[in-house]
């Protein structure tokens, strides 16, 4: 599915961070499809479901996504699991702080659970928590579709981390380490 969407690409790609690799995975491709998003975040409902800590505090379980691009499976996820409610975060450009819109935020206590369509370094599911934390509410786990670490990626203690598939992509810290780069393949540039 993540290939039919263009979602999945083989090639040689530079992250911000300076990162090199052979795959690159934008999932919202993917989710551009409703019958595809619907399959996605059942599937992923599924995995949440099978854990009885999360099946006994669905009913009053919130989702919250940390941007906009994690609507849909935010909605997605909560429709299947019949959950309580989604948030979502917002960011007025890509390096001013996550925010929740006015009146639209986790409540003290509230059992949320942190939900993204991918989690690669975890950079904005971190900023997210603390987001979050800061509200009051109570995280209870972690939800992505696909989880494809790299080798930085952030620790998130001791909360559960649910996802469908994990993608293990080759990673090269920098240029001078990267075989793609030796063989002269040419680099493309991702954005995130
Ligand atoms: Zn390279």
């Amino acid at each position: 599915m993540l290939r039919e969407t263009g979602a999945l690409r083989d090639g040689h790609f530079e992250y911000p961070n300076g990162l090199h690799t052979d795959e690159y995975l934008q999932v919202a491709l993917a989710f551009r499809y409703y019958q595809y998003a619907k399959m996605l975040s059942v599937g992923l409902s599924r995995r949440l479901r099978a854990d009885s800590e999360i099946r006994a505090m669905i009913k009053e379980l919130s989702i919250v996504c940390p941007n906009t691009g994690g609507l849909p499976i935010a909605y997605g996820v909560c429709e299947a699991l019949r959950a309580h409610q989604v948030y979502w975060a917002e960011q007025d450009t890509d390096s001013s702080p996550m925010r929740f819109r006015q009146f639209i935020e986790p409540q003290k206590g509230e059992k949320v659970l942190l939900v993204d369509d991918i989690l690669r370094s975890g950079r904005r599911l971190t900023e997210l928590r603390s987001l979050v934390e800061s509200k009051g509410a109570q995280i209870v786990g972690l939800a992505v579709a696909v989880y494809q670490p790299n080798p930085t990626v952030a620790k998130f203690g001791g909360l559960p981390l649910f996802f469908l598939t994990q993608m293990d992509a080759s990673y090269y810290k920098d240029s001078a380490s990267c075989e793609l780069c030796h063989k002269g393949v040419p680099v493309e540039k991702v954005w995130a």
